[in-house]
């Protein structure tokens, strides 16, 4: 009956009209351009690195699966070999998974040409290392312009004074690397990655060169560029103090994700890593 089948067909109209719509909304919303708090800055898929062929085969990673949200300190822990620093270098875009995917801002990284990776890195990534790497031959604040300098670009100089200060570096900022102590230098590497404002902050051991005063004072910063600043970092530690400020710990082990939790205590950490060492 026509006075039946009309409604009907209106009622199978806005259906289609509003899966259309749905259809829409999410093949628009990709996984990797979600804006806003918990979207993921970082985000792998399958990742897996083999080292060496046959016999000698060593597999670092195997299927990780692993997303970083904006604005949140991650630490990454496990036993030594367990996979971290092969991780880190596959996020980071510094080394190649064996099979996978790794997105960084939206980008896919492990499809870049190196031109393209290298500039990639440079815009969007921040590094600090065990080891600090600074240049000698420059004094700290050249040190700490330098990721602009080489991307020719100019500092925004408040940014520039809020590093600085962060960091507390204004009576030092003349110095060369030999003149400053060792937490003094770490903390120009931190400044040096915060000037760019990077999508994602990488640190590799950031205090496993330092005594536990002055990398109790790195890791304050790193913590306060996260509360403050809204930094993304993501930090390799064997340190259970270190990582006992990070929002989120992930433990590896045999190349695998063996835990994942939010906030742990340092006693927590310590009691789990035992477990893993003894689990072996
Ligand atoms: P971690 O940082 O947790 O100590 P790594 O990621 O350095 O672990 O190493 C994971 C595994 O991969 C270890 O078994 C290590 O010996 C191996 N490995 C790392 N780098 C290489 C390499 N360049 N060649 C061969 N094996 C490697
Ligand atoms: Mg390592």
């Amino acid at each position: 009956m026509r006075t039946t089948t009309i409604p009907e067909r209106e009622r199978l109209d806005q259906a289609s009209e509003t899966l259309a719509l749905l259809e829409h909304e999410f093949t628009s919303r990709s996984l990797f351009t979600e804006r806003g708090p918990g979207r993921a800055v970082v985000t792998a898929r399958g990742l897996s690195r083999v080292y060496g062929k046959g016999d000698a085969a060593v597999h670092a990673l195997r299927d990780v699966d692993i997303d970083i949200a904006e604005g949140r300190l991650t630490a990454i822990m496990g036993p030594s070999g367990s996979g971290k620093s092969t991780l880190m270098h596959i996020l980071a875009g510094l080394d190649q998974p064996t099979g996978g995917r790794v997105s960084i801002d939206g980008v896919e990284i492990t499809r870049l040409k190196e031109k393209r990776l290298t500039q990639l890195r440079r815009d969007k990534i921040g590094f600090i290392f065990q080891s600090f790497n600074l240049l000698a031959t420059l004094t700290a604040d050249e040190n700490i312009v330098l990721p602009l300098s080489l991307a020719r670009r100019k500092a925004d100089e408040a940014w520039r004074r809020t590093v600085i200060e962060a960091v507390g570096l204004q009576d030092r900022l003349t110095h060369r690397p030999a003149e400053l102590s060792g937490g003094q230098q770490q903390r120009v590497a931190v400044a040096r990655a915060l000037i760019t404002r990077p999508a994602v902050l990488f640190a590799d051991e950031p205090t496993g060169n330092l005594d536990s005063r002055t990398g109790g004072e790195v890791l304050d910063l790193l913590r306060r560029s996260v509360d403050e600043f809204g930094q993304t970092v993501i930090m390799v530690t064997h340190d259970a103090n270190a990582a006992s400020i990070a929002d989120r710990v992930v433990f590896l082990k045999d190349g695998g994700i063996e835990l994942d939790e939010d906030r742990m205590t340092r006693d927590a950490i310590y009691d789990t890593i035992k477990t893993l060492e003894v689990t072996r």
